[in-house]
């Protein structure tokens, strides 16, 4: 492996994988660099009653054109689709339907005038507020102050609590715009379309790396960067668990917090930036079941005590059929490294999800679970505090020759793999290649640090 490429990506997850495609496409001659066997990153899937599924639930929204755009590219059009899902809020022993204003004002747990304060501040957040004026102002007291007392004690703060622990109360508001946008922009008359592929993400996956093979890309997989070789404040070569490489231009697409590890003995100032940045992990706990628990694909548990804050049940969104009858639902767990969950083994986890399941759904039990999948990453997303975008790295870095494109550039948008493929395009045009095919969306993602 000499130095015959005009691009070396670090990390086959998403961010790696479009910007390899991205440069491909522009001419260049690329390699991929993947630590793991496999290659998607956070979108790797198992095999389960005879289908693919992913380790993390994934769905796309209606207006995310830079994975239409990729789908499109990809030939894999006919296998998108996108349907109406329905979504629920579990609190103080109810489950409640959270799809339109009217299921709102059938919320018992929030007071009649919270309910127009409630829906005026999700409207303004998810329509008209500016992030940039919202860095600096915790989301929680913002939604004490305008979304009304009983619905952030109902929902913001519980939902708060059990997404970002104890970061809960610096989650800027400007995060939460995102976040609303997002789901604000994927809804037709009030009613949310949410998006998937037939046969899981590995379709996506498998077509990609096809398509890559096809122009060139050198896909290498268990090939860990282990260190960086720089002289003259210029990156030469990788040290590998294989072998050590000459590079040229290399774009680092890994997590920073081990891309600080590398950064580590070459650059004081590149440690310490990303030093800053943190991240969430997550549990996803697969059930596999003889029956379903609800008729709900989401439901947000706002309540205090719960080991999970969602339950996703993939069998309301995509029929058991496909998955040889099993009824299938993830219990979904962000925690932050410091939580004790963080270190638990796959028995413990166990432990703590199965029995308040039955606090929620009365009817559930342990008799009808068939079986169990627990996935678990430290990875899951970046810890974005207040002022996060003055932590944000730049892409291009003070090294010659290296530069990054991971989840704190997505900010202040919330990470997807939409926004990865955004990413992978801004990163792109600052190291000079041509990305002007990849279409706009809504995406905010990688436009701080890439001037
Ligand atoms: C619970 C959960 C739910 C989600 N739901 C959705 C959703 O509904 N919709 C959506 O669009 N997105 C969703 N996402 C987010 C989405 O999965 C991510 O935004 C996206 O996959 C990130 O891709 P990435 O390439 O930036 O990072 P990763 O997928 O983390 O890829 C990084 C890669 O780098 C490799 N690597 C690390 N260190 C090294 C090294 N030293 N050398 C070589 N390789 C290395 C890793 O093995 C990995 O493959 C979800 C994520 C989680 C965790």
């Amino acid at each position: 492996m000499e130095d015959k490429y005009d691009l070396t990506v670090v990390g086959g997850g998403i961010t790696g994988l479009a910007s390899a495609y991205i440069a491909a496409k522009s001419g260049k001659k690329v390699r991929v660099l993947e630590g793991s066997k496999t290659f998607g990153g956070l979108l790797n899937t198992f095999e389960i009653g005879g289908s693919r599924l992913e380790f993390y639930y994934h769905h796309f929204f209606t207006h995310d054109a830079e994975i239409n755009w990729l789908i499109k590219e990809l030939g894999i059009a006919d296998k998108l689709f996108f349907k109406q899902t329905l979504m629920g809020v579990y609190r103080k022993g109810k489950i409640y339907d959270f799809n339109s204003p009217l299921d709102l004002f059938k919320f018992k747990p929030i007071k009649f005038i919270d309910k127009f304060k409630f829906g005026l501040s999700s409207l303004y957040l998810g329509k008209m507020a500016n992030w940039e004026q919202y860095e600096n102002t915790p989301a929680i007291d913002w939604f004490y102050k305008n979304a009304g007392t009983t619905s952030t004690d109902a929902l913001w703060k519980p939902m708060h609590d059990i997404k970002f622990g104890p970061y809960a109360k610096e989650v800027p508001l400007a995060w939460m715009v995102g976040r609303l946008k997002q789901r604000f922009s994927s809804r037709k008359s009030g009613e949310e379309q949410l998006g998937y592929i037939e046969g899981s993400l590995q379709v996506l996956l498998d077509a990609l790396l096809a398509k890559l093979k096809e122009l060139g890309v050198q896909l290498f997989s268990e090939t860990k960067v282990e260190s960086l070789m720089v002289e003259n404040n210029t990156l030469k070569g990788l040290k590998t668990n294989k072998r050590e490489l000459q590079v040229g231009k290399t774009l680092f697409t890994i997590p920073t917090i081990y891309l600080k590890e590398l950064t580590k003995p070459v650059s004081e100032k590149l440690t310490e930036e990303l030093n800053n940045i943190e991240y969430f992990g997550a549990v996803c706990f697969i059930l596999e079941m003889k029956k379903p628990l609800s008729e709900i694909y989401w439901l947000n548990v706002a309540d205090e005590g719960f080991p999970f804050g969602g339950v996703i049940e993939q069998t309301n969104f995509i029929p058991k059929e496909k998955y040889n009858g099993k009824y299938i639902a993830y219990l979904s767990r962000y925690f932050a490294h410091s939580e004790a969950i963080a270190t638990m083994s796959n028995e413990e986890i166990k432990q703590l999800m199965v029995k308040p399941l039955k606090k929620i759904y009365p009817n559930f039990s342990e008799d009808d679970l068939l079986n169990v999948h627990i996935f678990k990453t430290m990875t899951a997303a970046t810890v974005c505090d207040l002022n996060f975008s003055k932590k944000i790295p730049n892409c291009k870095t003070e090294i010659e020759g290296m530069y990054l494109a991971s989840m704190p550039h997505i900010y202040p948008d919330e990470r997807s793999t939409n926004n990865s493929i955004r990413l992978a395009a801004e990163a792109n045009k600052v190291m000079g290649v041509d990305a002007s095919f990849v279409p706009y969306g809504q995406s905010m993602s990688g436009k701080i640090g890439f001037n």
